[in-house]
């Protein structure tokens, strides 16, 4: 039999209602002869609330007993989701993230699965039952409870699709699939009937909200089809897989952005080797995510470089940064969090010239400034003013007819 894993994030949970609504699709899926195992999110905003609850509490909040605090809601949608299907008959069985086998590395707060051992799961689904498990959250080799990152439900669903072999993992959330840009800003944005893994990745990264950067990584890692979809309307969504060359491709698929990134310049250092080396080792080693990155031409034999880091990672940058100040000789650290990156993405930029020139002659018929750059095979991002963010995007959405 066929094996779906169908993910449920919290807004498709939130409340008495949601979670029926959910048991209900699953207990039709199943029934039209499927086997279902089921992944879920904390319901609604549980886990801001559960954040907060720490915050009241404590200033130190240790990474360990903020995993054993944040695992506590998907326990309890998991919980209410197996009831809600016994009342229509289905045999469904909760497993926590440790129950379903997940093992992690030991890293708290931003763990990362090294192992999925499906057995228990597996045995479920042998007994003719729901296994539903509790999404964000595994085990580590040490034998603590840890979570993978905000948004890591995805992860899971799509770790243990692979495991299971599951012919598709969805992911049900509260938008109908993948737009060619947020359609809060843009309205004219089109969803998408699929999109190649790695264009989906591109879009993860930059501030498409849909799916989590991780669980892309693994589903292309791994081979896994992907389908977004409402949980609200089920109508069909976006199909995320593996690139199908014999397609004609789209030159940009879509234009994203992202305002929960800031800059940050370390001036005046010396222009020699091996400096940058040991800021970005320094940095790397607190586990700061480096995005863009620019070293400007050195004058003087001193350079400036400017990075990018997640807003969130600010303060230990700046911290990070500001120490090693002396062993690069530099002269001074500033940060600025006023900063967008905007991004045009498509598989079929590999082989179309003049998207870059497009891009930045629409950022320049605006007026807006581009402070940084940086590309990958299909896909251009420019850093600019965040106030300018919303006009950037409605300007390239239209310049590349994605209307
Ligand atoms: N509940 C977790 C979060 O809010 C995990 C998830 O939703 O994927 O980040
Ligand atoms: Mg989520």
């Amino acid at each position: 039999m066929s094996v779906v894993v169908q993910k449920y994030g919290g807004s498709s949970v939130a409340d008495a209602d949601r979670i029926r609504a959910v048991a209900d699709h699953v207990a039709r899926t199943r029934r039209g002869g499927r086997e279902v195992a089921v992944v879920v999110s904390a319901m609604g905003k549980t886990t801001d609330a559960l954040v907060r609850m720490a915050e009241d509490v404590s200033a130190k909040r240790p990474l360990r007993e903020m995993d054993m605090l944040l695992s506590s809601g998907e326990r309890i949608s998991m919980a209410l989701l197996c009831m809600a299907l016994a009342d229509l008959g289905v045999d469904a069985r909760s497993f926590t993230g440790s129950q379903a086998g997940i093992i992690t590395d030991t890293v708290h707060t931003k763990a990362k699965i090294l192992e999925i051992r499906s057995d228990r799961i597996r045995a479920a689904l042998d007994d003719g039952a729901v296994p539903v498990v509790a999404g964000f959250q595994g085990v580590s080799t040490d034998r603590d409870v840890t979570t993978l990152g905000r948004g890591g439900s995805d992860t899971t669903a799509v770790a243990l699709a692979a495991a299971l072999g599951a012919s598709v993992c969805e992911i049900y959330t509260d938008v109908s699939g993948v737009y060619t840009a947020d359609p809060r800003i843009v309205p004219a944005a089109r969803k998408l009937a699929r999109v190649s893994h790695e264009e989906m990745l591109e879009m993860a990264a930059t501030g498409g909200r849909v799916l989590a950067l991780r669980s892309v990584e693994f589903a292309r890692n791994h081979g896994v089809p992907l389908e977004v979809r409402s949980s609200f309307t089920w109508e069909p969504g976006t199909i995320v897989e593996e690139e199908d060359p014999s397609m004609e491709q789209m030159i940009v698929t879509a234009i994203t952005h992202d305002v929960s990134e800031s800059k940050i310049t370390v001036a005046g250092v010396p222009d020699r080797p091996g400096l940058a080396a040991r800021l970005f080792r320094a940095l790397a080693d607190r586990a700061v995510n480096v995005d863009m990155i620019v070293q400007n031409t050195s004058l003087h034999g001193t350079t400036d470089i400017s990075f990018t880091v997640p807003t969130a990672d600010l303060e230990i940058s700046i911290a990070v940064a500001e120490s090693m100040i002396g062993a690069l000789g530099a002269t001074g650290v500033s940060a600025d969090s006023d900063v967008a990156r905007i991004s045009v993405i498509g598989a079929g930029m590999k082989t179309h010239p003049g998207v870059t020139a497009q891009m930045f002659e629409t950022l320049a018929a605006l007026g807006i400034n581009i402070e940084m750059i940086s590309t990958s095979a299909i896909r251009i991002s420019c850093l600019i003013r965040s106030s300018a963010a919303e006009e950037a995007v409605q300007a390239l959405h239209t310049a590349f007819e994605l209307g």
